[in-house]
């Protein structure tokens, strides 16, 4: 996800913020001032309104952490290494570097992020308990944060991927059938249907108000509801993806036909003598010296239509230094977890200190659609 900005780390997991966690933070600042009114309460100052709003700002904002840490501990004690856990709208995204590879270990990280916050909502209401008749503003504070952690737990576990309930029940699946692939259709598909019946429910929200809900409400869980069906739909293209990839490796993706240019080469020289004349996609910059670097059409792609008399190889292409290297007899899933891991979108392929071929993100998404333009025919590569 981009458009966030980094925390900093907890356990060693980096925590990021995305920009629309603010829609949320402001929705529960309104709720908060609503519950914390002098209407409800005509006894408390108006500094005693502002600072019990912060802090259960700070109190909620906390919680949800607490549940994706408890996802991400309990991950990473079952070998699914967390990269970094971004906060977003709905919750939190985590980035994991592997994908999991046994049942048990997706129902344990699953199940932990809902018993963390039913934890956490159960000690609130045991605050709430023992400061009921004598602590009224910590009361409040308490009730308000019980509910909605609770609230986070059950949404949690509707079982609709990619819900926490929906891996709790794809992993339970898989478990008994012994077939990822069925589990995570049959999950990805009620986690599609658990999205329709949101935006449905929604619009018949906004326009019939049961229950005193508003037009707002029902404009927010019909908003809820796409963002599932839509997140339910690519984690299942993603597993498609993944099994399309198994078995493959790097010399049967990778980039082979590449020209060496000079590293002062023009972005317009290389476009014209190279992209359009021969088709190319790749290069390797290189001079007297030896190899500097390499360029891909990605590259080339950020480069702005006046700038491209004047924009030289050396100044846009991948350095040496920041290239990583890939094998032929790789596998290529072991290979995506390593770029995923690096942060990179391309490596260089070498065979006995020569480099023979470009494995990039790109080449590897136009090999699949080749593949699926060309039905069930299995390339002998
Ligand atoms: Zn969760």
């Amino acid at each position: 996800m981009s458009n966030a900005f980094n925390l900093g780390k907890i356990f060693g997991i980096q925590f990021r913020l995305h920009y629309s966690w603010f829609i949320i933070f402001i929705l529960i600042t309104v709720s908060l001032s609503w519950q914390y009114s002098p209407s409800n309460y005509p006894a408390w100052s108006l500094a005693l309104f502002r600072f019990l709003g912060i802090v259960t700002s700070l109190l909620f904002f906390a919680s949800v952490v607490a549940h994706e840490l408890a996802h991400s501990l309990v991950g990473r004690a079952n070998g699914i290494p967390i990269k970094s856990i971004t906060l977003f709208i709905f919750g939190g995204i985590a980035r994991m570097t592997r994908e999991v590879t046994k049942a048990k270990s997706e129902l344990l990280m699953a199940a932990a992020g809902p018993a963390c916050s039913l934890a956490i909502g159960g000690l609130f209401a045991l605050l709430w308990f023992f400061t009921r008749n004598t602590i009224a503003p910590i009361a409040v504070m308490a009730l308000w944060l019980a509910g909605v952690n609770m609230v986070l737990a059950v949404f949690n576990l509707i079982p609709g991927f990619p819900l926490d309930g929906g891996r709790v029940f794809r992993s339970l699946l898989w478990h008994f059938t012994g077939n990822y692939k069925r589990a995570t259709r049959v999950a990805t598909q009620m986690g599609r249907g658990v999205g329709y019946s949101f935006i449905l429910g929604g619009i018949l929200i906004v326009f019939l108000h049961p229950f005193g809900l508003s037009w707002f409400d029902g404009l927010w869980i019909a908003f809820i509801g796409l963002f599932l069906e839509n997140a339910a739909s690519t984690s299942y293209r993603q597993v498609q993806w993944r099994e399309a990839l198994r078995g493959l490796t790097v010399s049967q993706v990778m980039l082979s036909d590449f020209s060496v240019v000079s590293p002062t080469i023009t972005v317009n020289q290389l476009i014209q003598g190279y992209v359009f004349a021969r088709g190319q996609r790749c290069f390797l910059v290189a001079d007297e010296g030896g190899m500097r670097g390499i360029l891909t059409l990605q590259n080339i792609q950020g480069v702005s239509q006046q700038n491209k008399d004047v924009t030289q190889a050396k100044e846009i292409m991948t350095p040496i230094d920041k290239l990583k290297v890939a094998y032929p007899d790789e596998d290529v899933l072991d290979v995506l977890e390593r770029m995923n891991g690096a942060d990179i979108n391309q490596m260089l392929v070498v065979s006995a200190g020569r480099a023979i071929g470009l494995f990039t993100r790109d080449n590897l998404m136009l090999f699949l659609s080749f593949r699926s333009k060309l039905g069930r025919w299995r390339f002998p590569l």
